[in-house]
């Protein structure tokens, strides 16, 4: 996440604030920008900090939520431009639900802005009904609910939520780690797909990486769940998830990125820098332009697994990056790249 700071005192802000903990100003994040800002209350709403204009006023579900997104004054939509993208949601008698609700779309709002932040643009259902972007946060306690993404659609179910319950899927499947935000990013993965590859002119490149997205998915499925894993699966993959199918590999591919995108940043805006890590030199010399961000990230992540051993915690990032891995990595990042700067 980028940094912000509070217009009225200076403190460094937490996205997910509504108030700033250090001179108490409201905040709130500018739908447009994505940036989250100190605002001046008028009474009959909000601007930012000691300006004149323009004039918002808070989400409407801003409890419901905890959405911290502003609406300008003068759209006729009470929500916000994340919440409007929410088609399906617990009903108000499942309280369990909508606590997990809350948490999914605060998830949510992180990804929308880490997504604006690196340009990628997305178009919303109620333009594009048959394709547009639109989220189910569904309870799974009285059907079947699958998290994934159709043609648009990413459906969330909500246990995902339930940390215990989380941690005894992830067990089950041997996952490193298993989040919320995680699982958005890896199916909107799957959104910017068609996008990005299909109809961005590097399906062939794609499929040199990733392989032959068009083999049965059904197929591969059956054999993964068959328990028919690829043996040395980290030399070629981010995860084991990856192996399944071109399409998983991409999308896992996609959401690690953006692990490391947002990881960085967020880094920087705490003045965090580490020097050279010592995994360096184990990798053959590349002039892959996501070289230095991956020299970056991998210097990081061994101090912070340090960290977290210094205090008995199991290592926060357990990932091996590949050379293979890399150059995924790296064709993402120029997918992304390119895309932004054609659509600005
Ligand atoms: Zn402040
Ligand atoms: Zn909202
Ligand atoms: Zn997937």
């Amino acid at each position: 996440m980028r940094p912000f700071t509070c217009a009225s005192c200076g403190q460094l802000l937490f996205f997910e604030n509504s108030v700033c903990l250090h001179c108490h100003s409201p905040l709130g994040v500018d739908p447009d920008s994505r940036r989250l800002m100190a605002l001046t209350d008028r009474g009959d709403g909000f601007t930012p900090f000691e300006q004149p204009e323009p004039y918002f006023r808070r989400c409407s579900n801003e409890l419901l939520a905890r959405c911290n997104w502003l609406v300008a004054a003068d759209d006729p939509e009470g929500l916000c431009t994340s919440c409007r993208l929410t088609t399906e949601r617990p009903n108000d008698d499942d309280t369990v639900g909508l606590a997990a609700f809350a948490d999914a779309e605060t998830a949510k709002r992180r990804l929308l802005a880490q997504i604006g932040g690196i340009g990628l643009t997305f178009v919303p259902r109620s333009i594009d009904p048959d394709a547009g972007l639109a989220f189910e946060f569904l309870s799974a306690r009285n059907r079947r609910i699958i998290t994934g993404h159709q043609d648009g659609v990413i459906t969330l179910d909500l246990s995902e939520s339930d940390d215990a319950h989380r941690e005894f899927v992830r067990q089950q499947l041997g996952e490193p780690y298993r989040t919320v935000l995680g699982h958005l990013r890896h199916e909107i993965g799957h959104y910017f797909w068609p996008g990005l590859i299909e109809s961005g002119g590097r399906i062939d490149a794609f499929r040199s990486l990733f392989g032959d997205e068009r083999t049965s998915y059904e197929d591969a499925k059956k054999k993964h769940y068959g328990g028919d894993s690829q043996a040395h699966w980290q030399d070629t993959f981010v995860s084991e998830y990856a192996t399944m199918h071109p399409w998983e590999d991409w999308a896992e591919t996609f959401a690690h990125y953006l692990h490391i995108e947002d990881g960085l940043h967020t880094a920087r805006s705490f003045g965090l820098a580490v020097g050279e890590p010592s995994t360096r030199s184990d990798r053959p010399a590349s002039t892959l332009a996501i070289e230095p961000m991956v020299d970056a990230w991998l210097a990081l992540t061994v101090a912070l697994n340090g960290m977290s051993r210094s205090i008995g915690e199991a290592d926060m990032y357990p990932f091996v990056l590949a050379p293979a891995v890399i150059e995924k990595l790296d064709f993402v990042r120029t997918a992304v790249v390119e895309s932004a700067i054609t659509e600005a």
